[in-house]
């Protein structure tokens, strides 16, 4: 079954997440596009959140601090279709404690095939793109296939081990008497 489109019109959800030595570029990119971010609604993990907020005078709805939870709560918003677009600006030069939620939040905006930024370049290619203010129509990949796949049944630890399937004998071949 092919994709399924949806095409969110803006506001759109843009979460916004940045480790603390990228937290100035976030800062320097966000008031150099306050204007643009103005129109969406906005989302952050804690710190990120406060940061913005204080810098752009804009409302951002803020969840947990990222490595208590907040890259995983904006993982589950995607997963909802609650955000539409990724600006994280992830470190990568310092080992983080929630490296594994990092690239779990990185995976789900590619199983989700929302857009995602990692950089400045790219945001700011993203945010400069007509696309932000009309109909995007975003495919969402369709995993009903997937999700109706066939498991094999377990068997219970007591029930007898399955017969392994009769052989045939081979032919012409001699037996010991
Ligand atoms: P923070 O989290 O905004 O609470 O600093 C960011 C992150 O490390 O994911």
């Amino acid at each position: 079954m092919p994709a399924k489109k949806t095409a969110p019109p803006p506001p759109k959800k843009i979460a916004l997440i940045a480790h603390d030595h990228r937290k100035r570029d976030l800062i320097e990119w966000a008031r150099f596009n306050r204007g643009t971010l103005s129109k969406h609604a906005l989302f952050a993990t804690g710190t990120t959140g406060r940061v913005l907020a204080e810098e752009l005078g804009l409302p951002v709805t803020r969840l947990q601090s990222g490595p208590i939870g907040g890259d995983q709560q904006i993982g589950a918003m995607i997963v909802d279709g609650a955000i539409d677009f990724l600006i994280f600006f992830w470190d990568p030069l310092e080992p983080q404690p929630h490296d594994p939620d990092v690239k779990a939040l990185l995976r789900l905006a590619v199983v989700w095939n929302i857009p995602a930024a990692c950089n400045r370049a790219t945001a700011d290619y993203m945010i400069s793109s007509p696309l932000m203010s009309s109909d995007y129509e975003r495919l969402v990949p369709n995993y009903e296939g997937y999700l109706a796949r066939t498991i094999a049944p377990v068997r219970e630890a007591n029930a007898p081990a399955e017969e392994p399937p009769a052989t045939e004998e081979p032919v012409g071949e001699s037996k010991p008497a």
